[in-house]
């Protein structure tokens, strides 16, 4: 997460905290972060999606290389989930044994710190998948 200001941060909070997307009415299709259209059919007629909490990995990779307020939680795993409907990249954390990190294992998601803002004290926590192995 790249750094934000508070005010902007305190905007965006419920689609971080709760991975808010929309399904589209007309094709069925969810999509993730919301848009005010649905980006497959072009159709506006659109609700809310909460994807479930557990979903499947599909796939990983490891970081060694950040951006300096990162440089404290490296390497940085990071997977592509399948959540209900939804396919979604997020940080992976709890990692002890990279040999079991394998597709198709089950994930949950869980609130973990993100980074600190050193100039505000601000510390920003996010939604992490962390492996049931
Ligand atoms: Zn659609």
């Amino acid at each position: 997460m790249a750094k934000l200001s508070i005010p902007i941060f305190w905007r965006v909070r419920k689609h971080l905290y709760t991975l808010e997307g929309r399904k589209c009415l007309e094709c069925g299709r969810a999509h993730f972060p919301p848009k005010n259209s649905c980006p497959y059919c072009g159709s506006t007629k659109l609700v809310e999606y909460y994807p479930p909490k557990k979903g499947k990995l599909l796939v990983w990779t490891k970081l060694y290389e950040t951006c300096d307020d990162r440089s404290a939680y490296r390497p940085i795993y990071i997977g592509l989930l399948q959540l209900g409907e939804l396919r979604v990249v997020l940080p992976l954390t709890d990692i002890h044994d990279e040999g079991k990190l394998k597709p198709g294992i089950d994930v949950e998601l869980v609130l973990r710190r993100y980074i600190e803002d050193g100039d505000t004290g601000l510390i920003y926590y996010g939604l992490k998948a962390r492996p049931i192995f």
